[in-house]
């Protein structure tokens, strides 16, 4: 599959995801490689999955925090890499979040994924950012990799989380400066617990 990634200009960074009540909500998980991690994931994750075609993976790369004008051609075989690598990236991430010892396993996955070239970044005749024509899902993989390693080896390696809600199991990387953050959304998962909070607080008080 080829074709143009999808451009989304002037939005923040992130993805619009929709709530199991049909919802849609504005998720940033703070990284690259985090954003993969919503398109699905290992065990019981494996009922979001969304990667069931190269096409899917464009249509990923389209809506992720890359530059958009992504020109980029997947083959059957690198979507399954895409799964794999997404996998264990969630799985690091996971682990990170629950301070747990990173597995050598899934640093495997990574490391093969980054050891592939990245995509090409290069500079249009109007300034602007753009790619390099002719990208393949390969590079795609690389650079998500290169950008797990960022984050897993970098400053905000340990303000990777698990949102705080109760049943929600969104990984984001807390990189604003007071470190605070908790939820996946504040709009979504904020929202919901603050409403449980307020319930169970109102629930002891009978007329
Ligand atoms: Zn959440």
């Amino acid at each position: 599959m080829s074709g143009r990634a999808a451009e989304t200009p002037n939005e923040p960074p992130g993805l619009t995801l929709v709530s199991s009540e049909g919802k849609p909500y504005r998720f940033d998980p703070g990284a690259l490689c985090l954003e993969l991690t919503t398109t699905g994931g290992p065990g019981a994750f494996a009922r979001w999955e969304v990667l069931h075609e190269p096409a899917d993976l464009l249509a990923w790369a389209g809506r992720s925090r890359l530059p958009a004008g992504l020109d980029l051609t997947v083959t059957a075989g690198e979507l399954e890499r895409a799964r794999a690598l997404r996998d264990a990236v969630l799985l690091l991430a996971a682990d990170r979040a629950h301070d747990r010892p990173l597995r050598t396993a899934h640093l495997d996955v990574v490391n093969a994924a980054a050891a592939e070239p990245a995509l090409v970044a290069r500079i249009a005749p109007d300034g602007s950012r753009a790619w390099a024509p002719g990208a393949t899902g390969t590079q795609l993989l690389s650079t998500v990799a290169r950008d797990a390693i960022d984050l897993f080896t970098g400053p905000h390696a340990h303000r990777v989380r698990e949102c705080g809600a109760h049943n929600c199991y969104l990984l984001f990387v807390d990189t604003s400066r007071p470190g605070r953050r908790r939820w996946c959304a504040m709009e979504h998962c904020g929202n919901r617990e603050k409403v449980r909070a307020h319930r169970a607080r109102q629930a002891p008080r009978k007329p």
